[in-house]
């Protein structure tokens, strides 16, 4: 394995913010990360788990050693006449993963394209879009302990999934390093636009008429014109989640905004934060060095030079004016470190 010394991560961050790893080193298997945390000279360095860092803000120079995983491999381990299990490395891209299981007819992932990333990643914030979450077809993962350098099994219980929440957000944060992730998909036509912008989409074709490919390309097409491509503007998607309130906070809320949008789900109201964000009129602000994407409210862009401190300021600001308009306190959605 090859370590680096003092690397740059500006291109290893979809904000394009030029902070530094004191060490890098890629990982390509399970025995690179075992004989990496064995080695004395990283016993008691602080580790970082790095995907396609397009859901963290890095604030500072990362003092410790920086892996970047990279284990590889897309594998069927299972097949019924409905179903098939498939084993992903955690180093895989994403919508690689989408594009693969599309070409093979397999339904589960079709609405979760395009999403940036690595597959290792995506149990940590369990991504959804479109109607769909990772939860939905997931089945189990495999992660190496940091500390103890074991080999556990998470199962969909284990991994506590919640609105863009699982238990390495929360109790077992920075502990494992994902490996491999397993996924049930469906070999019978699921078709899902249950979520309003598809429907749309879609009310004139019928359900005969559609399959995982059709619903990929839209989803692909939608993402496209709505959300700023990293590679020309740096970004991390959404920067907060969309708030989930009580009952009774929506009804003294409809008071002053009885035009304030909201969605029931389980018991669950929740609000969009893009709406709360663009009330307060910050769609398309602009500083020095960063901004609010005037397409979307809850991005927030790097115009250029921004470090990570400038964009976490902007953010600061955005939070206190929605918290004195609405007392509502947004939550970030993105990894700051
Ligand atoms: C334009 C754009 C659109 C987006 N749209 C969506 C969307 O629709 N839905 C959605 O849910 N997200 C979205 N995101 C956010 C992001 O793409 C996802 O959260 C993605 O899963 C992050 O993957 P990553 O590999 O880039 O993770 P990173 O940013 O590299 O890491 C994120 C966190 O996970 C940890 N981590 C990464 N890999 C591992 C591992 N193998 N083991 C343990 N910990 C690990 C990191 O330490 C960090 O804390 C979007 C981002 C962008 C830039």
């Amino acid at each position: 394995m090859n370590i680096l010394n003092s690397k740059s991560l500006i291109n290893h961050n979809t904000f394009k913010v030029n902070a530094s790893a004191k060490f890098f080193v890629n990982v390509k298997s399970e025995n690179d990360i075992i004989e990496l945390l064995k080695a004395q000279k990283f016993k008691t360095c602080k580790k970082f788990i790095l995907g396609g860092g397009s859901n963290i803000l890095l604030t500072k120079d990362i003092n410790g050693l920086v892996i970047h995983n990279q284990i590889k491999g897309i594998r069927i381990k299972k097949e019924t006449k409905y179903k098939m299990v498939v084993e992903i490395g955690a180093g895989e891209m994403w919508d690689k993963v989408v594009e693969w299981s599309v070409e093979n007819n397999l339904y589960g992932i079709e609405n979760l394209s395009l999403i940036p990333g690595y597959a290792g990643a995506a149990p940590i914030q369990n991504i959804g879009a479109y109607g769909s979450e990772l939860k939905d077809v997931f089945l189990e993962l495999e992660a190496i302990n940091i500390e103890t350098i074991e080999n556990t099994q998470f199962n969909k219980a284990d991994c506590q999934f919640g609105y863009r929440n699982s238990i390495f957000k929360n109790n077992l944060k920075g502990q494992f390093i994902i490996t491999r992730l397993k996924l049930i998909l469906s070999k019978k036509k699921k078709i899902n636009i249950s979520y309003k912008g598809l429907y749309e989409e879609f009310k004139n074709t019928a359900i005969e008429d559609l399959n995982c490919k059709k619903i990929r390309e839209k989803v692909i097409a939608i993402r496209k014109n709505k959300l700023p491509n990293p590679v020309t503007i740096g970004n991390a998607g959404s920067f907060f989640k969309n708030p989930i309130i009580s009952e009774s906070t929506l009804t003294k809320l409809q008071i002053s905004h009885p035009e304030i949008p909201f969605f029931k789900k389980n018991e669950e109201i929740k609000i969009p934060a893009a709406w709360l964000i663009e009330k307060c009129k910050w769609k398309g602000h602009t500083e020095k060095t960063c901004g609010v994407y005037n397409k979307h409210s809850l991005i927030l862009i790097n115009r250029g030079t921004a470090s990570g401190l400038e964009i976490l300021k902007l953010a600061k600001k955005i939070k206190k004016d929605i918290y004195k308009n609405f007392n509502i306190n947004l939550e970030e959605e993105v990894n700051i470190s």
